[in-house]
């Protein structure tokens, strides 16, 4: 018992001299003092052999824990404690072992009881473990034998607790349980770190909620959080396992994607992330709808330090956001300017609006323009009524698309003013058409959550002296979002003026069955993207189109389809129940004046006219690409792309059958067989069909490392062209 204090007196400052001085009161008085100290529960004491075995423990701890100390002497020292599992590859027990091994002192290490040795039931209990080795140096003679250690102990079972749960707030997103920034942003570097050397691809995918702001103004923030929540379930269970997801703050979303860089396959991801995200949403009563945007960049590709994988992805993202909304785009160099661009369309937009507004003092030239589209009767081809469709002009730029200045209107609330003067201008047109056509107008479903939006059809049907039976309103599904009571009362208010309601863009969005029943819609309009594909056979198109049309009768509706262009496309919508036709077999969106015309003609019948068959769209783009054969590199014009197939103009005696790989840039390379060749143009189908970029374009599958690119910028050519490059002239 003398022994075993030394180490412990050794180390600490000179005590007063103990109050009685015969040796033997003196060591009594020192283990009454320890017995004191050991049932004070302040701390414990051990021992070990020189084998490692427990030769001593406080039996304060032992009651205190539970344990049965007859159990515990004579076993490894180790055995008391355990790795972590919070914490796994941080073996608690790893340094205590390494330390005992050693025979260094051991101060305050962390370790945890093997719950085992504990009670049945008890919470995990976490120690703080200091010793001292006991080696024979100071005595004379001594060969400085190791015979085991003298150590206390501490529970620190609260102390760690808190700890490990800060460390939880540190790096988990409180609201989600997602990982937060500081977590994603380390994981990331630890994964560019760790894949520079192999080349490996990493992904980052930045999301970003469509209207989410427009869902905590109007259902308060606990709504909002509620929100986020859910999205977060969703984001898991997409993405499952294959990558790491983080909140970083808002509604803004990180996801990590190692190892996949397969443009179509994160194409398929991001679709399937916008699709289930895009879902309707219970919050409390509400039906809350949000959708997504995407921006995605991958690394080593688009960069290789993490800030510019992330303003790559930021870019993508904008250009994605503003592109239409619940779109995904990858990065390319091009995107460069767009945040400037958009300021700039803004401006133009006001400009344009003001163009079309005021009184007759305005003198700009109007940029703006409402055309018609007409609906046609399928078994007689009489037109039944028209659909009013925007047109811009702008003086330098030319025609801008509604699908780009529609959703710039919405963000800004320009939309109010555009809207409106749509409304006001085609009901000026159709009242002067002969009865009983229709005008059917888009309105945006930030326009039809105003307010003041039934008062405006109201004026604008009786200023123009428009029957209201014969105005149409086209709504998308996004109207049900948010507030339902609203939403309630302007169907209610709208009905009451006895306007027509159609839903729009039908299939596309979430296309609940409940809002059917709920709203009082006189007809569906079957999205052009069915009928594009309704005559391919192996998609599930035309099925699609003969299930809405089902359900529209069941429910008494009516169905218009739009976007057929070709006599196939009309064959399989009408086998399927079309009744009514809006697409360009039978006309393009014509202009007013046209219109009259035709009218005063007694024209109200359309005959079909147009295509046989549908062929996918090829984009026509002039843009210069490389050619590479054998060893050499030929500079030709990209004329036409599809996803199977381009055009290809300045190369001349290319035979057909021969292989080429296209440089179509930024690491783009595509393997290619020449299946048509005519004087400077070839036709060339691609060995791997290209994927979507998510706005419309088309991008390979793969890209080359920047390596593999290097070395094809270094190969040199050794024999003499095989094939005759000619200039052709970009045409106008
Ligand atoms: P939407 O309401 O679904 O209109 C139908 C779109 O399909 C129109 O495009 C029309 O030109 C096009 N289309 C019709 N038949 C065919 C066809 O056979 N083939 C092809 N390829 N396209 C066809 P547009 O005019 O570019 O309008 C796009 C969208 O912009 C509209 O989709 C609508 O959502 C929005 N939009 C247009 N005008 C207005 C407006 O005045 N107000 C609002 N809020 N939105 C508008
Ligand atoms: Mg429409
Ligand atoms: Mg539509």
């Amino acid at each position: 018992m003398k022994n075993l204090l030394k180490p412990w007196q050794a180390s600490r400052r000179p005590q007063p001299p103990p109050p009685c001085d015969d040796a033997a009161d003196r060591a009594q008085h020192r283990a009454s003092v320890f017995e004191d100290i050991e049932r004070g529960h302040s701390g414990w004491f051990w021992a070990t052999d020189a084998a490692g075995c427990l030769s001593y423990i406080s039996p304060a701890a032992c009651e205190r824990f539970g344990l049965a100390a007859e159990d515990l002497i004579g076993k490894p020292f180790t055995s008391l404690f355990e790795t972590d599992p919070e914490h796994p590859g941080e073996r608690s027990d790893r340094p205590l072992q390494f330390l005992l091994g050693a025979h260094a002192r051991l101060a305050d290490v962390t370790v945890r009881l093997v719950p085992d040795r504990c009670p049945p039931g008890a919470r995990p209990a976490w120690w703080a473990l200091s010793g001292q080795p006991k080696i024979d140096v100071a005595r004379p003679g001594s060969d400085g034998a190791f015979h085991g250690y003298r150590g206390s102990a501490r529970d620190i079972t609260l102390e760690y607790e808190r700890r490990i749960e800060d460390s939880r707030l540190a790096e988990f997103d409180s609201l989600t349980g997602l990982a937060n920034r500081h977590r994603i942003s380390r994981r990331f570097d630890a994964m560019l770190a760790a894949f520079k050397g192999t080349l490996r691809p990493v992904t980052l995918m930045m999301l970003d909620l469509d209207r989410f702001k427009q869902v905590n103004d109007t259902l308060g923030h606990p709504a909002g959080d509620e929100l986020l929540r859910q999205v977060a379930q969703r984001l898991t269970r997409v993405v499952g396992t294959v990558g790491d997801i983080g909140r970083l703050g808002g509604d803004e979303f990180q996801i990590l994607l190692p190892d996949i860089e397969d443009r179509g396959k994160l194409g398929e991801l991001a679709d399937k992330i916008i699709g289930l995200v895009s879902q309707p949403y219970r919050i409390d009563d509400n039906h809350v709808v949000i959708g997504v945007s995407i921006g995605m960049a991958i690394a080593p590709f688009d960069g290789g330090e993490r800030e510019d994988i992330v303003r790559a992805a930021d870019l993508a993202l904008y250009a994605a956001k503003h592109g239409g909304r619940g779109q995904f785009r990858f990065y390319s160099a091009d995107l460069k300017d767009e945040k400037e661009e958009r300021r700039q369309l803004e401006e133009a937009l006001r400009e344009a609006i003001s163009s079309v507004e005021g009184d007759a003092d305005n003198w700009d030239e109007p940029q703006l323009a409402m055309v018609y589209q007409p609906v046609v009767r399928t078994d007689d081809h009489v037109v039944v009524g028209f659909e009013a469709l925007m047109r811009w002009e702008h003086p330098q730029r030319g025609a801008i698309p509604p699908s780009v200045f529609i959703p710039v209107a919405e963000d800004t609330g320009m939309i109010l003013q555009l809207g409106a003067w749509a409304l006001r201008q085609a009901a000026r047109d159709a009242a002067a058409w002969p009865h009983p056509l229709r005008i059917a107008v888009n309105v945006s479903a930030v326009q039809f959550a105003h307010p003041d939006f039934p008062r405006i059809v109201s004026d604008v049907l009786d200023s123009a002296g428009l029957d209201p039976e014969r105005l149409e309103l086209e709504l998308t599904e996004s109207v049900f979002m948010g507030d339902s009571e609203t939403t309630d009362a302007a169907f209610k208010a709208l009905k009451a003026l006895g306007v027509r309601l159609a839903l729009d863009d039908f299939g596309t969005g979430y296309s609940s069955l409940s809002y059917l029943r709920a709203a009082p819609f006189d007809k569906l309009k079957v999205d052009r993207s069915f009928v594009d594909s309704c005559t391919l056979s192996d998609q599930n198109s035309a099925k699609i189109i003969a299930a809405i049309i089902g359900l529209a009768d069941a429910l008494g509706m009516e169905t218009t389809v739009e976007g057929v262009e070709a006599f196939d496309q009309r064959d399989v919508v009408c086998a399927k129940g079309a009744r009514f036709i809006q697409g360009f077999l039978y006309s393009p969106p014509l202009e007013q004046a046209v219109l009259l015309e035709r009218m005063a003609a007694g024209e109200l019948r359309i005959p079909p006219e147009g295509p046989k068959r549908h062929r996918p769209e090829r984009r026509s783009v002039y843009r210069r690409i490389g050619v590479i054969h054998e060893d050499h590199r030929y500079e030709a014009l990209l004329r036409n792309l599809s996803a199977t197939g381009a055009r290809i103009e300045g190369l001349v005696g290319v035979p057909v059958g021969t292989s080429l790989v296209l440089d179509l840039g930024a690491g783009q390379l595509a393997v290619v067989t020449v299946s048509r060749s005519e004087d400077a143009t070839i036709g060339v189908e691609f060995e791997t069909p290209l994927v979507s970029d998510g706005a419309g374009g088309l991008v390979t599958r793969y890209r080359a490392s920047s390596y593999a690119l290097a070395a094809a910028a270094r190969m040199v050519s050794t024999s003499a062209p095989q094939f005759l490059e000619v200039e052709v002239r970009k045409r106008a």
